[in-house]
């Protein structure tokens, strides 16, 4: 008896690699906090043996955020939608998907923005590890909605904003000495600056060991205190070991 072969995928319901527009990135967003925030965890992805975790992660809100990847990030789909980048820095990378049959081949260059259906199976060739804004991810294709969105994330970075720029996702975030999470309710934490968090009137969470502001919250706040730690007292807790934390924090902090 014959097995009967299901269908692993749908077709794509527009091209799915295409270039879709042009964003100026001035010198000055290379510089950003969190685009060296966001290099880091590039670099660090690309340490990594498996190809496919290579990617540095998303939250996918709809909302412009910064990612990137280590060289060469092996062929994987992510089922999400179409979703939307911007390379910021790079060296020279090549994004390659193929669905069907149907193989497409696109080129990255600093601010050229670029729509993928990631139902497609995509990888990359690359000379170095990629920072890139994004924006996804969404079911149809909105081309001019996202170029409004990465276009207004870019500038941000480009004036050296904090509220407002766009940075990795909270699982990647390296606090640095002037940040901290704080609370208002004791029930949801947001990183901001201390000197915010206090013209807020917002409480700054402590490190359980020192009370210094703790850079990483145990995973079970607000239940759970005693895992929360400052940069000294995290430990090997993920994504960084100390040793890579005090190193990558220089990096972004110089
Ligand atoms: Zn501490």
């Amino acid at each position: 008896m014959k097995a009967k072969i299901a269908p692993t995928t749908r077709p794509a319901p527009a091209p799915m690699l295409v270039p879709v527009g042009r964003i100026e990135v001035p010198p000055t967003v290379v510089a950003h906090r969190f685009h060296r925030e966001a290099l880091a965890n590039a670099m660090l992805a690309a340490t990594r043996e498996e190809e496919s975790d290579r990617v540095v992660g998303t939250e996918n809100t709809k909302r412009p955020e910064l990612y990137g990847w280590g060289q060469n990030v092996g062929r994987h789909v992510d089922n999400t939608g179409f979703m939307y980048l911007v390379p910021l820095s790079l060296e020279h990378s090549v994004l390659y998907a193929l669905h069907k049959g149907d193989f497409a081949e696109q080129m990255l260059r600093v601010g050229e923005v670029v729509r993928l259906w990631d139902f497609a199976p995509h990888w990359t060739e690359d000379r170095a590890p990629v920072v890139s804004a994004f924006v996804g991810s969404f079911d149809e294709p909105c081309d001019e909605h996202a170029l409004q969105l990465l276009a207004g994330a870019v500038a941000a970075l480009a004036r050296g904003d904090y509220f407002g720029a766009p940075r990795v996702a909270s699982g990647m975030q390296i606090l640095l000495d002037d940040e901290c999470f704080a609370t208002a309710d004791f029930e949801s934490a947001a990183v901001t600056l201390i000197a915010d968090a206090k013209r807020q009137r917002r409480f700054v969470i402590p490190c359980a060991q020192c009370n210094r502001p703790a850079h990483v919250l145990d995973h079970h706040w607000p239940y759970e205190w005693s895992l929360n730690a400052c940069r000294d007292h995290r430990g090997n807790s993920a994504p960084l070991t100390s040793g890579q934390l005090a190193a990558t924090t220089e990096r972004i902090a110089a």
